[in-house]
């Protein structure tokens, strides 16, 4: 009759209830652990630099101040500190911003061309300390007008340039290249002849904090979050990421881009 269908209703009612509450509690359960080792890890990035400012500064004051000669050079490695301690905030707050999707991207037409010689410059001091040639893999020289947030893709720009610097071989290269794709896109490529990168490694690049070498980068300074933060901000603006690696090889990383048009340059330039 009528109530036994009601009593088989209610019982499927409540036990999808019950389902869904066990994923809800099973997301919550998931979250609380993403946050705790997110915490662990920040702590632990902090860490580092911090022991190494408080040692030079507690050596001063334990009477190296009075010595002209390494006064200096100790207050040089606490800045030091100070700077990276800087640099990993600088990125746990980027980060931080790009996980609840607080971005706000501001898309603008520029040329990609320019602000990749735009970052060569920049890191020019960077490349010359280890020997590597930053150059452009292009057969034409003219600019590309892309439609994108211009500051962020500096920012992945950089991110790919540094790495390849920092994990490439002395007396190296970087090459960079701007393709043309179909459907209005084109591809930036960074190539570099560096150590690469193992194969298993591969898949989880982009998660924050996750290095291949934790002892080896360290020591190159990075705060783990460059390849997230990338990651966030190409897939922000609705574009793909890639790599190819292979070990004693090189590696490559390359990224897609929306190429401006018409009705976006008219916007930037308006007629008078
Ligand atoms: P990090 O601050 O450690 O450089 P990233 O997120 O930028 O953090 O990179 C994550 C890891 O990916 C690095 O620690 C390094 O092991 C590896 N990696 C990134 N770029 C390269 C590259 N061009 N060549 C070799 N390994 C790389």
């Amino acid at each position: 009759g009528p109530i036994t269908t009601d009593m088989k209703t209610l019982t499927e009612e409540i036990g999808k209830f019950a389902k869904d509450k066990r994923i809800e509690i099973d997301t919550l359960k998931i979250r609380e652990e993403y946050r705790k080792d997110f915490l662990g890890n920040v702590s632990h990035e902090l860490k580092t630099p911090l022991f190494t400012v408080q040692g030079y500064i507690e050596t001063l004051l334990d009477g190296a101040i009075d010595d002209k000669n390494v006064r200096r050079k100790y207050l040089q490695r606490a800045s030091k500190g100070v700077d990276r301690l800087i640099y990993i905030v600088k990125d746990l707050d980027l980060i931080t911003k790009l996980e609840v999707g607080d971005l706000n991207l501001k898309r603008e037409p520029f040329d990609i061309i320019e602000l990749i010689q735009n970052v060569f410059d920049l890191l020019e001091m960077k490349s010359a300390k280890k020997k590597i040639i930053l150059t452009f893999d292009m057969e034409y020289d003219e600019p590309i007008i892309v439609f994108a947030d211009k500051e962020k893709i500096q920012q992945v720009v950089t991110n790919f340039l540094v790495n390849s610097i920092k994990y490439g071989h002395t007396n190296g290269t970087t090459e960079v290249s701007v393709e043309n794709l179909i459907k209005n896109k084109v591809i930036v490529r960074v190539t570099d002849n560096g150590e690469g990168i193992p194969k298993q490694h591969i898949p989880r690049l982009f998660e924050r904090f996750y290095r291949v070498d934790k002892s080896g980068s360290r020591s190159e300074g990075g705060s783990g979050l460059g390849l997230a933060i990338v990651k966030h901000i190409v897939e922000a603006h609705g574009e793909k990421i890639y790599v190819e690696s292979e070990m004693g090889v090189g590696s490559e990383f390359s990224f897609t881009l929306e190429k401006a048009k018409e009705k976006h340059l008219a916007k930037a330039s308006p007629k008078i």
